[in-house]
């Protein structure tokens, strides 16, 4: 399918979290012919251009070589589009950048990002999404809440950039301090006043929790506060607290996303072997579950599946009837597509089967080692019938 219109031409000089990029769109596009090109670049250090330079140049002359005479011109076309933009200067918090890029199409995203992506450049029928998607799911959003007894601050984590959703404090002493109160007294009040400030807060955080949608929330802080905060915190809320940390109130916003990041990977991590758990589950008790690439694809097919799940590092060569989109694993392209005649081409397997995942509305996970889905050449779904 062509991209829509007003889907031709996305990016701007501003950082755009992964979480932000409209990847199911990007899932939609594809071509017969090759013509769409896909760049990442890490683009954090001094070093990364020259380094991204020769890599660039490299699989520039690679991709040409390989290309049949008459899609040459085309593919010069897109390269001249994005030569500036690969190497731009990068903005400040840039990590790394996304291109993608069809001069025949009159195609071009280019995204800025927080974080840092493998090096990749690949000319294929669709944009190159996997890396991406890693990305994604790494990085998911998060919240960190970081408050004591009289001060709140509440962040949204995307992408490693944090932006500041909200701040309250409250002046306990000076409200309760004239009076000539006991001391009792005062401790009274003031534990009093402590907890409907913590109110406040869990209602702040309710409210923003429930427009956002993240991974869950870190609770931050010194002291007590983060823990009576918790306490008061509607079931529904407790479970998305994802971990408690001590931090001063002061705390930099690179100290908030560093312990944030460890708390929301480990989460990841967890949330994963779960669910490759729950696959070789199902797959024990003949369940509602498919292993292998070819089980998955039929299932992907008929839009069967629920979650897709991969092992992380995996990359299956193959072939894809850029019409009918046939799909075969482990084998070198026909000439022409034994079920329509149409063109195909060589193929990552993994990548054609997150595309037909993300047309179909499917969840992805992607699981960093598991001894079940290694048997069985890293790939396998849970499905919904
Ligand atoms: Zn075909």
């Amino acid at each position: 399918m062509e991209p829509r219109e007003d889907f031709k031409r996305v990016g701007d000089m501003a950082l755009t979290p992964v979480t932000k990029i409209d990847i199911k769109e990007l899932a939609e596009i594809y071509d017969e012919l090759d013509v769409y090109l896909s760049v990442y670049l890490p683009t954090a250090s001094r070093d990364d251009e020259a380094a991204n330079r020769a890599f660039v140049d490299t699989r520039r002359r690679a991709i040409e070589d390989a290309l049949p005479r008459d899609q040459k011109e085309g593919f010069k076309e897109t390269m001249a589009v994005v030569d500036d933009l690969l190497f731009g200067r990068p903005i400040s918090g840039e990590r790394g950048r996304i291109v993608f890029a069809s001069a025949p199409h009159s195609f071009l995203h280019v995204y800025r990002i927080g974080v840092e992506p493998p090096r990749a450049m690949v000319l294929d029928t669709s944009p190159f999404l996997l890396p991406l998607a890693k990305l994604r799911d790494d990085y998911m959003d998060y919240g960190v809440l970081l408050l004591d007894s009289k001060e709140a601050r509440l962040f949204c984590v995307r992408s490693d950039v944090p932006e500041e959703m909200g701040h309250l404090s409250t002046d306990l002493m000076n409200k309760h301090k004239k009076g000539g109160w006991s001391q009792m007294r005062f401790n009274r009040l003031r534990k009093g006043a402590i907890k409907s400030f913590l109110s406040e807060v869990v209602e702040d955080v309710q409210d923003s929790c429930s427009r956002h949608k993240t991974r869950g929330i870190v609770i931050a802080g010194p002291g007590d506060a983060k823990l009576q905060l918790i306490e008061m915190l509607p079931a529904e809320m407790g479970k998305k607290v994802l971990g408690t940390v001590d931090l001063p109130i002061d705390a930099s916003k690179r100290d908030l996303v560093e312990v944030g990041d460890e708390i929301a990977l480990e989460d990841e991590r967890a949330r994963s072997m779960k669910r490759a758990e729950e696959l070789r589950a199902e797959i024990l008790k003949g369940g509602l579950a498919v292993l292998g690439i070819e089980a998955t694809r039929d299932a992907l097919s008929s839009g069967r599946v629920s979650v897709l799940v991969l092992l992380k590092d995996i990359s299956i060569p193959g072939w894809i009837c850029e019409r009918c989109q046939v799909l075969e694993a482990r084998k070198l392209p026909p000439e022409t597509c034994p079920v329509c005649g149409g063109p195909t081409s060589p193929v990552d397997v993994v990548e054609e089967l997150y595309e037909l995942a993300e047309r179909t509305g499917a969840e992805v996970e992607f699981v960093e080692e598991d001894a079940c889905l290694a048997s069985s050449e890293g790939v396998g779904a849970l499905l919904r019938y």
